[in-house]
Order: structure tokens, then C-alpha cells, then sequence
């Protein structure tokens, strides 16, 4: 039995555990996409049979659950095989195929001394620890499309892994996951085909279905009494019409939480979403652009970051003056944040939405 005063103090509290608001928690239950989750799982299963997989490729705008259900599909293919060796990459974070058959050899078990040692000696290696071991890695690559940015043509990874078995003489499964519609436009037909022997797409969700999401979370993350009734109705409808963004409707639901604490309040009310919706920068920052630029905002958003190349390609009906115009004029109006770097090819601008 729970200790009573233990239940007592607790009861003042808002939260219960408010970890499983944030962005990086990984849910036990994932309402709405349990037909996808299968589907990924009837993809991968030849992985654990020992025979061949289908590579996939993962499509829908963000905060729908891609990543998610991959690493939950991923975590539970660990459990039920030893072959299988899950690798999960962030093109985001490992941008370069370096960086990535890194990652990879590092996944294997492979120390990789700091020095750093050529892409040819890490493929060498990751196909040493293939035949010794008998595993059979599956890789999902996030976010894509990152790739595609560089002038170095870190697409070629995808070479490397359509054509795993030459080169390491293991097949690799393959999941790439990304936002993008133009991605497969960019990929050439023979990577095409053997990378992606299936597609799978995640639509936005309905008010109901982040209402569904949100109550399961806000049992773990809230006390019970702590909610008013209409918290989630509002987040859930609030997140709806922002692209039906499960990522907003969870952080708004976790900010309200936080405003209510700190009002010291007894709950969490409507008044305290409004405010939070206020915080994360929804319909009233949204009215103050218009048309493009609105455009420009709602990609930088959707991608935390891009640098200016990435700007330049994706409104290329745009010139590249009326685009640079659209940075400086949401960069004065305090939304975003643009840095100049030097990386290996010259300047690089990078532009940031404001937290
Ligand atoms: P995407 O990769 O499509 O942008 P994520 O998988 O990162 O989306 O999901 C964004 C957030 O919403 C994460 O915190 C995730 O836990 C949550 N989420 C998305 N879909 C669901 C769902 N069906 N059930 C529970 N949580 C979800
Ligand atoms: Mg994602």
C-alpha cells in the first residue's frame, strides 16, 4: 500500500512524473498507430528469421509518430532476437556517411579510436564484425533527408548500405524515415529499389485521436485530480490545427502544467493552456506573417534548424533575394536566430527558430 503521508504531500502536487512529457520519452502505448507499428514489425521480421527484410521508407509531417513507433518496433525486435543488432541514427545529429558508418561500427561493438580512422578502414571493419558474428543489423536512419543538404554528398551512405552485401557481405535492413515529399524524387532508381521495398505513411491526427494520446500520457505524468476536464480538449484542438502535431499537443499539455505549478494552483486549468499556447508561439505569432513568409517560418520550425542552401533549395521558385528578405524580416521580428559558420566548404549560415 502507498505510504499515506507520502499520498498526502503528493496530492498538492501537479505531477506525478512529468519525464513522460518530455520530448525524448519513449511511450509504452501508442494509441492510433498500431497498425503502423505492425506494419514496420511484419517489414523487419525476416531480420529475426534470419532471412531477408523489407528496407521501408517512412513518410509524414512531423509530430506524428515516425520516430516513435521505429524505436518502439526497433526496442521490441531487440527482446525477441539475438541476431539482431537495432541501429538507431539521427541524420540531424550523424550528418556525414563518415559519421555514420561510425555509428554503425560503434553499434556493432567496435571501439573507433578518436583519431579517427578512414571511411574505407571502418567499412572494412563493420565487415569483419558482420562475418565473425553472424548478426543482422537493422538500421533506421531519421530524418533523412538531412543527407541531401551537404555539397559532399553524404547520400552516398545510402550507396554503401543499398549495396551491403558486396560490401560487407551481410544485407543490412534498412529504415529510412523523413518529413520530406521531395525525398524520393532525389534518390536514384537503383538505390530506390532496393532501399525501399515498401512505404508507409503517417497522416496527421484528428482533435480525437490526440485526445486519446494525451490521456494516456497525462495518467503516468499527472496526479488525477490535477487536471481540469477540459485541459486536454483544448491542447488536443489547439494542436489539431497546428498540423495535428503530437509533439505540441504534449509539450503544451506538460507547459500548462508548469504554469499552473508555478501559480501554485490546484489545477490545471484552461487559463494555463492559453497561456502555455502563448509561450510555444501559436496562432497569434502565426497571424502576424503572411503567405511565404509564413511558409518559410512553418519549414524552419518544422525542422528546429536549416541552413540558408536548404532555404534557398527548398523555395527555389522563390529567388534567392525574396528568400534572403523573408530571413531578415523573421529574424527582426525576433523568430528566428541566423549564425554564420565555417565548416570544410566555406561559410555556412545556419537560421534557428527562437526558443
Ligand atoms: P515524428 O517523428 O513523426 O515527428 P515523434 O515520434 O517524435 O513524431 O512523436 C512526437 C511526440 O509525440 C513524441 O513525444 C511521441 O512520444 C508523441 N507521440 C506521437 N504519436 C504518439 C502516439 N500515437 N501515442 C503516444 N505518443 C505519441
Ligand atoms: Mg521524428
Amino acid at each position: 500500500m502507498e505510504n499515506i503521508f507520502r499520498k498526502i504531500s503528493a496530492e498538492k502536487e501537479i505531477f506525478r512524473d512529468e519525464r513522460v512529457l518530455m520530448p525524448d520519452y519513449l511511450p509504452e502505448v501508442m494509441p492510433h498507430r498500431e497498425e503502423q507499428i505492425n506494419e514496420i514489425a511484419y517489414a523487419l521480421r525476416g531480420a529475426a528469421e534470419g532471412k531477408k527484410m523489407e528496407n521501408m521508407l517512412i513518410l509524414g509531417p512531423s509530430g506524428t509518430g515516425k520516430t516513435s513507433s521505429v524505436k518502439y518496433v526497433l526496442k521490441q525486435l531487440q527482446e525477441y532476437s539475438q541476431r539482431v543488432v537495432p541501429i538507431y541514427i539521427n541524420c540531424w545529429e550523424s550528418s556525414t556517411r563518415h559519421s555514420i558508418l561510425n555509428s554503425i561500427a560503434y553499434s556493432l561493438g567496435e571501439f573507433i579510436p578518436r583519431r579517427g580512422i578512414s571511411t574505407d578502414e571502418i567499412t572494412e571493419k563493420i565487415g569483419e564484425i558482420l562475418k565473425k558474428e553472424k548478426k543482422a543489423p537493422v538500421i533506421a536512419l531519421d530524418e533523412v533527408d538531412r543527407l541531401f543538404t551537404s555539397q559532399y554528398e553524404e547520400e552516398k551512405v545510402l550507396y554503401d548500405l543499398a549495396r551491403a552485401k558486396e560490401l560487407f557481405s551481410v544485407d543490412f535492413g534498412v529504415v529510412a524515415i523523413t518529413n520530406s515529399n521531395e525525398f524520393l524524387a532525389k534518390l536514384d532508381q537503383r538505390i530506390k529499389s532496393s532501399l525501399i521495398q515498401k512505404q508507409l505513411f503517417f497522416k496527421q491526427y484528428s482533435p480525437i485521436e490526440l485526445k486519446d494520446i494525451l490521456k494516456s500520457r497525462a495518467k503516468l505524468a499527472f496526479y488525477s485530480e490535477s487536471l481540469s476536464e477540459e485541459v486536454i480538449p483544448l491542447c488536443a484542438a489547439r494542436a489539431a490545427k497546428n498540423n495535428g502535431d503530437a509533439r505540441l499537443a504534449i509539450n503544451l499539455l506538460w507547459k500548462a502544467g508548469k504554469m499552473a505549478e508555478r501559480e501554485n494552483a490546484e489545477k490545471v486549468a484552461e487559463e494555463h493552456v492559453r497561456k502555455a499556447f502563448e509561450e510555444v508561439g501559436g496562432e497569434e505569432l502565426h497571424e502576424k506573417l503572411d503567405g511565404k513568409e509564413r511558409e518559410v517560418y512553418d519549414f524552419i520550425k518544422e525542422k528546429g534548424e536549416v541552413t540558408s542552401s536548404e532555404l534557398y533549395e527548398k523555395f527555389k521558385d522563390e529567388s534567392d533575394r525574396s528568400v534572403r528578405n523573408y530571413v531578415t524580416r523573421l529574424r527582426s521580428l525576433g523568430f528566428i536566430t541566423v549564425e554564420d559558420t565555417v565548416g570544410k566548404g566555406g561559410k555556412i549560415r545556419m537560421i534557428k527558430i527562437k526558443k
